[in-house]
């Protein structure tokens, strides 16, 4: 097999922070190993219009701490059909690409999925605050992710103490309770709702109400957005046991932001890892942190396993609530 000359780049589906930090370490790992990096703006989109350039090290420069993706990405419906699959491998092909690096989600790994089995390598590389990612102990941006929550649940934990209040937070985690479970834990909530274990809204506002009697003046409730909405736990606890809290629904702020040491250094790692491994031949796979290293698994088995919260840090969270 001749040596690899060129490899697409794209960052696709929700961005998280992170990214950048790890689109820097490919064109670097690249220049490294004597290959060029042709990065594709907007995703899958911009693989379809061919809207690319070639990126060198001065494109990557002064991008470590910003959060978001100097790519751009967006959601391309089109790409789940054979024709826009076909499409894309001609632009690859147009392109002298050897190989792709897709940075995204679940979703993205599909769509990069769908490419490798036509012929091109592929390698993934799992960007996603929700966590939701098998193969993959911490995805990138989670722990940023995490740490914005932490630090807005703790301003609101000075307002609900001086008001005596409940307060219902509504974090992202369309199918993972991750952010909500990890926050609940890091912040002393009282209750944490994800979508993973099933909840007694009853038996959550009977344990507020005791717990006020006892005096404790204020409560911090988390929802995960896949569990239910803040609005709607908020109403529950109003009509069984009148209480009266506010809502906090976080939304996009936990996507952005500078990304924390960890994601810098885990985009960094993965960055580098993912250009080594096409260079080795792997394709249909992603690059994941596993107990402390980059491991490589295939698309299959990603798609195959779900990931699990693992039943010690929901006990954890319960105790810890009460
Ligand atoms: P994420 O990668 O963050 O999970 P999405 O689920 O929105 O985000 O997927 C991002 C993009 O990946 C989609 O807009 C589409 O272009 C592509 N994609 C998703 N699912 C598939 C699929 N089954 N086949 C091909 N491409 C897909």
């Amino acid at each position: 097999m001749p040596k690899m000359k060129k490899i697409g780049l794209l960052t696709s589906g929700g961005d998280s922070p992170g990214i950048n930090p790890c689109i820097r370490a490919v064109v670097h790992e690249a220049v490294q190993q004597n290959v060029k990096v042709v990065a594709f703006k907007r995703g899958f989109a911009g693989l379809l219009d061919n809207d690319c350039f070639e990126m060198v090290l001065n494109d990557v420069s002064g991008i470590i701490q910003k959060g978001g993706t100097i790519l751009l990405t967006s959601r391309c419906e089109e790409f789940k059909y054979e024709e826009a699959q076909k499409e894309a491998i001609n632009n690859l092909i147009k392109n002298e690409c050897d190989g792709l690096i897709v940075i995204g989600g679940d979703g993205s790994f599909r769509g990069a999925c769908a490419i490798a089995d036509r012929g091109v390598q592929v390698v993934g590389i799992p960007a996603t605050i929700d966590n939701d990612i098998y193969g993959a102990d911490m995805a990138l941006g989670t722990d940023t992710a995490m740490n914005s929550i932490i630090e807005v649940i703790d301003k609101i934990k000075d307002t609900a103490s001086s008001h005596e209040r409940t307060f219902i937070i509504e974090t992202m985690g369309r199918n993972s309770g991750y952010l909500a479970l990890m926050s609940g834990i890091a912040t002393g909530a009282e209750a944490v709702l994800i979508p993973e274990v099933r909840y007694d809204l009853e038996k959550i506002a009977l344990r507020i109400k005791n717990r006020y009697k006892q005096g404790k003046i204020s409560n911090i409730i988390i929802v995960a957005e896949g569990a239910a909405t803040a609005y709607h736990v908020g109403r529950q606890l109003s009509k069984i046991a009148g209480i009266i809290s506010k809502i906090t629904v976080l939304g996009h702020i936990q996507r952005g932001g500078s990304p924390s040491a960890f994601d810098r250094v885990l985009g960094s790692r993965l960055g580098s890892t993912a250009v080594l491994h096409l260079l080795k031949d792997k394709t249909s796979c992603m690059v994941g942190l596993v107990k402390g290293d980059i491991k490589v698994s295939s698309f299959d088995t990603v798609f195959n396993n779900k990931k699990e919260l693992g039943p010690s840090l929901i006990k954890l969270a319960e105790v810890l609530g009460k």
